[in-house]
């Protein structure tokens, strides 16, 4: 399972890979000197499928494709190609080849792309697990029950980070302080 860990605020930590079936209690950031702690208690079912998030403990997550960042601007070719065709201007043997090449990978991607739970109230994203039914896409009304805290008010700024070191302090730790 690959974690992309989010703070409180939704902000970015760092990304870890850990296997499920051996519950480590601790894994390395990929590329950092930091460390993650995981709470494997009620975190999977019976079934090995993902509970609950592992950086926040939050039960609300939601299933989603994980397209990569350009698919994006795949969507917008495939429409610029689109419109060209409605208005006469892919006749050219040179143009239609690139709406097909465009289309074809917009295809393989929108295909072979990962399935990822996410977590309503932090973001956190998980990959390359097993999806229980319970599982679904994301809904409005679940996800206006964790509005999130990304835009906390400038003067209440300082105060938000050091709850915040606070709360995830027990979770991460500097590898200097582990030795
Ligand atoms: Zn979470």
């Amino acid at each position: 399972m690959r974690i992309e860990l989010r703070d409180e605020l939704r902000r970015p930590v760092g990304i870890v890979d850990v296997d499920p079936t051996i519950r480590p209690s601790r894994a390395r950031l990929n590329g950092e000197d930091r460390e993650f702690f995981f709470n494997w208690d009620t975190a999977l079912d019976d079934a090995s499928c993902l509970r609950r998030c592992l950086s926040c403990g939050c039960t609300d997550l939601f299933r989603e494709k994980a397209f990569p960042p350009f698919m994006g601007v795949l969507v917008i070719l495939n429409y610029a190609g689109l419109l060209l065709g409605i208005f006469g201007f892919a006749e050219n043997i040179i143009v239609q080849f690139i709406m097909i090449i465009l289309l074809l990978t917009g295809l393989v991607v929108l295909l072979k792309s990962r399935m990822r739970l996410v977590c309503y109230h932090c973001r956190t994203a998980h990959y390359d697990l097993p999806l229980a039914r319970y599982h679904r896409s994301w809904d409005r009304a679940i996800a206006d029950r964790h509005p999130g805290r990304a835009t906390p008010e400038p003067e209440s700024v300082e105060e938000e980070e050091t709850d915040i070191f606070e709360e995830i302090a027990p979770s991460l730790s500097h590898e200097e302080t582990a030795v």
